[in-house]
């Protein structure tokens, strides 16, 4: 197979995988990274090793269970100096849906130092191969003593054309001017990516790339859409780029029409969710905060 630039020395570059005590899900992506000519390791230049001592980039699946955790460190010192770390998954990034659990004892970058993050649950093959890219260079900077450059954002993978078009849960999207601040987003996130902030002129949703799982729940039941899942799976970075992954965005608030204080407006996607057809009585309860809402559709007195 023919080996592409960078990882082109005439002897190939090692990985190491440990895993801390993951589902495994993790693994079979890798296994793909050796198993699946499109997506194999050696396009790179690289070559699966068993042995600690030939290993010129670990990749580390798994939360890091309380139990693991000696054995792994212990392994992880094994390793050449020189060597770049990549976690992969959301599980040894942040913990993922494990991140509370008293059996685990992460994040990784707790206890050894991780050089390029792939988050996901569990990431796809392309992006692995992009995340053992980013390690490559990596490599190279850290033996040349010099800075490592920044890959272009939308590097190509290499493999046969269309392989993008594989319907797959990716990078989740927010459209703000959708949002109806209801947080049922945030209630059904079990990984804890999603944060409201209440700030003076508008609500700011943050949603965390390196926590979330791609389970979808928060646009399953997001009312107005403003939750995507996408197919974008590019989200392999380097760990010093790890708090940028973020989505985010401000929900602007408004005065009641009725009484001035500031609510946030349902967003014409509610009321056409809730409606159907709005008509103007509909779409004139949609500036009023819930009293006036009250007052206005049975007349109940302001108090
Ligand atoms: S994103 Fe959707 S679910 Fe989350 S607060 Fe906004 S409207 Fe509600
Ligand atoms: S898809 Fe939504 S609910 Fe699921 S982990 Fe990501 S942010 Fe949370």
């Amino acid at each position: 197979m023919a080996i592409h630039e960078p990882g082109s020395a005439a002897e190939p570059v090692g990985l190491f995988r440990i895993n801390t005590g993951s589902c495994n899900g993790c693994d079979v992506e890798l296994a793909v990274t050796s198993a699946v000519a499109e997506f194999d390791v050696e396009q790179l230049g690289c070559r699966y090793t068993e042995s600690a001592h030939e290993a010129d980039i670990v990749l580390v699946t798994g939360p890091l269970t309380v139990r693991a955790r000696e054995e792994v460190l212990r392994l992880h010192a094994a390793t050449p100096r020189d060597k770049v770390t990549v976690a992969v998954g959301v599980c040894p990034v942040s913990g993922g849906v494990f991140r509370d659990s008293y059996a685990v004892d992460g994040p990784l970058e707790r206890h050894l130092p991780v050089d390029v993050n792939v988050p996901g649950c569990p990431p796809r093959p392309q992006a692995l191969l992009e995340g053992i890219r980013e390690a490559l260079e990596i490599r190279r900077a850290r033996r040349e003593g010099s800075e490592p450059t920044r890959l272009p954002g939308d590097r190509k993978q290499p493999g046969k054309p269309g392989t993008d078009n594989f319907p797959a849960r990716g990078r989740l999207s927010f459209d703000a001017a959708a949002c109806v601040d209801c947080r049922m987003c945030r209630h059904v996130c079990a990984a804890g990516a999603i944060r409201f902030e209440e700030r003076d002129e508008s609500v700011r949703l943050t949603l965390w790339h390196n926590s979330c799982v791609f389970c979808g729940l928060c646009s399953h039941y997001c009312p107005t859409g403003a939750l995507s899942v996408t197919g974008d799976w590019r989200l392999d970075h380097r760990a010093t780029d790890a708090f940028r992954q973020i989505e985010r965005g401000e929900v602007p608030y408004a005065p009641c029409a009725g009484c001035g204080e500031p609510i946030i407006p349902a967003a014409p996607q509610l009321l056409h969710a809730a409606f159907r057809r709005p008509n103007p009585e509909i779409e004139k309860l949609k500036n009023l905060c819930p009293t006036c809402r009250q007052r206005m559709s049975i007349g109940v007195p302001r108090r």
